[in-house]
């Protein structure tokens, strides 16, 4: 930049809760390193119990960019602070949401700006589902650019919300096997798989209050680019065209999870000791190709007990070895004998309470996975060639796995959207040894090859992230 012009100081502003944080900070890394030479500083906005989350799971500050640095925003709780980290999640997401509204944002940037030794926040990057961020940053006289972290099918139903809503009215379950055939770029999907809170379910939990003020906000503030976390080839045309006539500057640069400098992700796996407590990644290496099935529900997903019991006898009886990652308060769930069988020599088990699932799903012997179709997941398993079955639990999920199921058909959903022992034991054996196991899988190669070549030096979305980076680094 020229003499004087003051170097970019770009704010991105996390959602502090579940995995949306993790996938933020992942994005404001790659955005950190991909603008260093334009000598731009990256302020990464979360509250202090997310950020101390985040250093703890990225093993201390060491692993930042020099660039990037940490900025506290208000989580709204009232003092003290026992009292914060006790209330339950959704209140928590209230306190913050209200705080933010309230210019909880504003604050951040301005403690930001503090801390850049008085460098103005020339540009808001933020998680969409922080809408308040488009008004502090106008305020502060920056443009505002949200990330979407989630499928393109989903944001389009927060962006009609309104209109779905009309049409639906008070019929979403007489009308749940209905398709949307009247709403642009929604016509694969039922009124069933819509997201939670938009035409169902509680209109005035914390997230459908978000997401449908999110969906009025974006259009009108959202000017100067939309990331997408999608790349070209995968949305259906009238996916894309639908979006494109709401948001005109969409850019498709994911899986994020791809974007982050590729020493970076290789030096992650070949310290695999570090990410990798529980021994996936070696255990894997004891199974052929493609013959084991791994699984798990994600960050906050988790079958009642009675479905806990059946997937365990499913695993078993389908005679797969299998990774499962459940978090250990579920373990005692497990029928009786469970883990010490699936431990025992020559039978082929392993339970751990987290598991490397980037490292694993790239990992040769997986050849199946069993998902709670939380995007990130869903995005992860495409970008590994990997097919997968469906149990959908909340939010934006169904939509998902009705996605990966009827419109890539990479996958299946489970029967009734409940695994059964019989169910878990036939989809397992389709996907890894049956006629349409080998069409899910190919289809799901055809996909990688699409993500390979779409982050491939020049391609699709490496451009539209230097593009990206050239919008945010330019305001
Ligand atoms: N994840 C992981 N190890 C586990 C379970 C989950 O690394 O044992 C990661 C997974 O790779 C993904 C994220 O947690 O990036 C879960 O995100 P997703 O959107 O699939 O589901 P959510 O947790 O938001 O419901």
């Amino acid at each position: 930049p020229a003499a004087s012009s003051p170097a970019p100081h770009v704010a991105v502003v996390a959602f502090p809760f579940s995995s949306h944080a993790a996938v933020l900070l992942a994005f404001a890394r790659a955005l950190a390193a991909a603008a260093a030479p334009a000598g731009a500083t990256i302020s990464f906005l979360s509250t202090a119990s997310s950020i101390a989350q985040l250093r703890g799971a990225a093993g201390g500050a060491g692993g930042m960019p020099g660039n990037l640095r940490f900025v506290e925003v208000p989580d709204g709780a009232p003092p003290p602070a026992a009292e914060r980290a006790a209330a339950p999640v959704p209140r928590q997401m209230e306190l913050f949401m209200a705080a933010a509204e309230a210019g909880g944002v504003e604050a951040g940037l301005e403690a930001a700006r503090a801390a850049a030794g008085g460098v103005r926040v020339s540009c808001v990057v933020g998680d969409a589902f922080v809408w308040p961020a488009a008004e502090a940053a106008a305020a502060a006289g920056a443009p505002w650019v949200p990330v979407w972290t989630a499928a393109s099918c989903a944001l389009l139903a927060h962006l009609r919300t309104d209109a779905l809503r009309a049409d639906v009215g008070d019929q979403a379950v007489s009308r749940a096997d209905e398709l949307l055939v009247s709403h642009p770029g929604l016509a694969s999907y039922r009124v069933r798989d819509l997201p939670d809170g938009v035409v169902s379910g509680d209109f005035n939990y914390v997230i459908s209050r978000l997401v449908h003020r999110m969906g009025q906000v974006l259009p009108r503030a959202a000017a100067a680019a939309v990331a997408l976390n999608t790349f070209p080839g995968l949305d259906p045309p009238d996916v894309t065209a639908a979006l494109a006539e709401l948001l005109p500057n969409c850019l498709p640069l994911g899986p994020y999870h791809l974007l982050l400098p590729k020493d970076t992700n290789t030096a992650a796996a070949a310290a695999p000791a570090a990410d990798d407590p529980h021994g996936c990644l070696a255990w894997l290496d004891r199974h052929p190709a493609r013959s084991v099935v791994y699984v798990s529900f994600g960050t906050v997903a988790s079958p009642r007990p009675d479905e806990l019991r059946e997937l365990a006898a499913g695993l078993e009886s389908s005679g797969a070895p299998f990774l499962w990652s459940l978090r250990e308060d579920s373990w005692p769930l497990l029928p009786p004998g469970f883990l010490d069988r699936a431990s025992a020599a020559g039978s082929g088990g392993l339970v751990v309470p987290w598991a490397p699932q980037v490292a694993v799903l790239r990992h040769a012997a997986v050849g199946a996975f069993v998902t709670h179709a939380g995007w990130a997941s869903v995005m992860e398993g495409v970008a590994s060639g990997v097919p997968m079955a469906c149990r959908p639990f909340f939010g934006d999920q169904r939509m998902n796995a009705r996605s990966v199921a009827h419109v890539w058909g990479f996958g299946a959903a489970f029967e009734g959207a409940t695994m059964t022992r019989a169910g878990v034991a036939t989809a397992v054996g389709e996907l890894l040894r049956g006629e349409e196991g080998v069409r899910m899988r190919a289809r799901a190669r055809d996909l990688q090859a699409a993500v390979a070549a779409a982050f491939a030096p020049g391609g699709a979305c490496r451009r539209n992230f230097d593009k990206f980076v050239e919008i945010v680094c330019r305001a």
